[in-house]
């Protein structure tokens, strides 16, 4: 990752959360498949720029929820159980969900590689929804998400700055 991306991000994600939220309501008043394909565009450019190699911030300090097909696809992968798996990775949170029992998540290597990569849960690969559609419906998620991934910070200072 650019290291002025990083540092800009960790300097100032917290400072602008207020300002955040307020962006991020202003575009449910305007047109959604502007916003989406904008959205889109930012996310592609951004990880133009971005490694996560160098950054795994998600995986150092946020848990996936583990869902049933994701498990059953972790299992087979490790040649595991699916009750060792969970005895072993998992516990369950209080919304009721399976989440990993340790952050960093504890198939995180060293190295920030993945070490499940190609069976990693569908939340993992979905993160950090900045191509999510319709954008805004999960506008608390992105709130948050600009202080754990400095990607979506990012693409809301260049959507800020196009709009
Ligand atoms: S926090 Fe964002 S930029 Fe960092 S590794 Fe995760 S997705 Fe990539
Ligand atoms: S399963 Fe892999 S991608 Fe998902 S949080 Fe753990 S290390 Fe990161």
């Amino acid at each position: 990752m650019s290291e002025d991306l990083f540092e800009d991000w960790r300097n100032n994600a917290v400072n602008k959360k207020a300002e955040n939220a307020k962006f991020l309501k202003s575009l449910k008043r305007k047109d959604r498949k502007k916003i989406d394909a904008l959205a889109e565009e930012m996310h592609d450019e951004i990880f133009e720029e971005i490694d996560c190699l160098k950054c795994a911030n998600c995986c150092k300090t946020i848990s996936p929820i583990v869902r049933e097909a994701d498990l059953r696809r972790m299992a087979a992968h490790l040649k595991m159980k699916e009750s060792k798996l969970i005895e072993s990775y998992l516990l369950i949170d209080d919304d009721g969900d399976y989440v990993m029992n340790s952050a960093p998540c504890p198939f995180l290597g060293s190295d920030n590689y993945c070490s499940i990569y190609e069976a990693r849960p569908k939340a993992c690969r979905e993160y950090p929804h900045i191509d999510h559609k319709p954008f805004t419906s999960i506008n608390n998620l992105h709130k948050v998400n600009t202080l754990t991934c400095p990607a979506v910070y990012h693409s809301l200072e260049r959507l800020k700055k196009i709009l």
